[in-house]
């Protein structure tokens, strides 16, 4: 087992289970997480036999660095995984902070039609550790500090529920990596049972919903989760999350040129939104050589922008990244797959 995978929780389980203190846990994670050591022998102010025990349980292993595409503010990596698996995640560099996108599956099975990643169909969940070690990982190659992370790789976070919450307790804790809650993002489809599971939990965690279209018949033809779970569903559990949590939302919508950029589409937008605590986040399009759609002009974004606010919608255009460093969504590793 890998020790990465760890909440600090279960490692204090762990050393009551052994007959041990529970604060040696929190020992462990200073020497993994403040310190940052390779071996389990680095650990000095841990005894010998507890640290031959810890040898004996876990191991501390790190993902295989396979491919890294530095860009203008942005560094892109491609992990090859313990049983030869690969994800990516992608460093920006921001004026607030250094943000991480972090991958939580490998291959993705919400079979978005403008979306990379899922072209190549899910394989398997990300183990804990497999997030955690993206973001050590990176730390470590680039010698700075990530101050925020995006759950918006390749995969569906909601899909991977327990190991992405567990993740973002690691990654949290004060003894641990230190991320505060609100500088850690959630992005879904749409899974509306799990928006609903989260919205129990009344994290600080900020959750955005990968929105797309103002309608489910424009929805359904982009996004396949829309005939599982349609808009008045998705919009229902926001609303109910929005109420109980008392935070705001965040939707993004790629732009895509002559499919939903219309002012139409920014009116129902608008009014779908309407009185809703909710950002919105509109997204230009990286295009990708496999799949056909095309990005909208910058000219055409910022119209649509305008209508939104006119219609008093809080509306931020995201901050292009990458398209040299092919940075869409599964691009570096699906490239890679073919050879490139
Ligand atoms: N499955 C989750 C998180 C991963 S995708 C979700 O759907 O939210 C993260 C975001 O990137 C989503 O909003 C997704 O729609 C968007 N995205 C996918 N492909 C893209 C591309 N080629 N250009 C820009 N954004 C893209």
């Amino acid at each position: 087992m890998n020790i990465y995978g760890k909440t600090l929780n279960e490692l204090e389980d762990y050393f009551l289970g052994i007959g041990e203190k529970k604060f040696k846990a929190i020992q462990v994670y200073d020497w993994l997480y403040k310190k940052r050591v390779h071996s389990f022998d680095e650990m000095t102010n841990v005894k010998k036999s507890v640290t031959e025990k810890l040898k004996e349980d876990f191991n501390m292993n790190k993902l295989n660095i396979l491919r890294v595409q530095n860009g203008k503010d942005v560094h892109k990596y491609l992990f090859e995984l313990d049983d030869g698996q690969k994800v990516e995640a992608v460093l920006m560099i921001h004026d607030y902070g250094n943000s991480l996108c972090v991958s939580t599956q490998v291959g993705c099975n919400m079979g978005c039609a403008f979306c990379e990643s899922g072209r190549l169909k899910k394989v398997r969940n990300l183990e804990t550790y497999e997030m955690v070690l993206q973001l050590l990982m990176v730390e470590e190659d680039l010698k700075l500090r990530i101050s925020h992370v995006v759950l918006m790789g390749i995969g569906e976070p909601f899909d991977n529920y327990d190991n992405v919450m567990r993740f973002i307790d690691i990654i949290n804790s004060d003894y641990g990596i230190s991320i505060g809650a609100r500088h850690i993002t959630v992005s879904t489809c749409g899974v509306v049972p799990k928006i609903k599971e989260f919205t129990r939990e009344k994290r600080q965690v900020n959750l955005a919903i990968s929105l797309h279209a103002p309608n489910d018949k424009l929805r359904s033809k982009l996004m396949k989760i829309n005939k599982v779970y349609p808009l008045n569903e998705v919009m229902e559990a926001v609303e109910e999350y929005l109420r109980v949590t008392n935070r705001k939302v965040t939707f993004e919508y790629i732009m895509l040129d002559g499919i939903n950029d219309s002012d139409e589409c920014a009116i129902e937008l608008a009014s779908l939104l309407k009185g809703l605590t909710a950002y919105v986040n509109l997204i230009p399009y990286n295009e990708t050589s496999h799949i056909g759609f095309k990005k909208t002009s910058k000219n055409k974004i910022m119209h649509f922008y305008d209508i939104l606010k006119k219609n008093k919608i809080n509306v931020t255009v995201r901050k292009e990244f990458g398209s040299e460093v092919s940075a869409a969504c599964g691009q570096l590793r699906s490239n890679f797959e073919e050879g490139k």
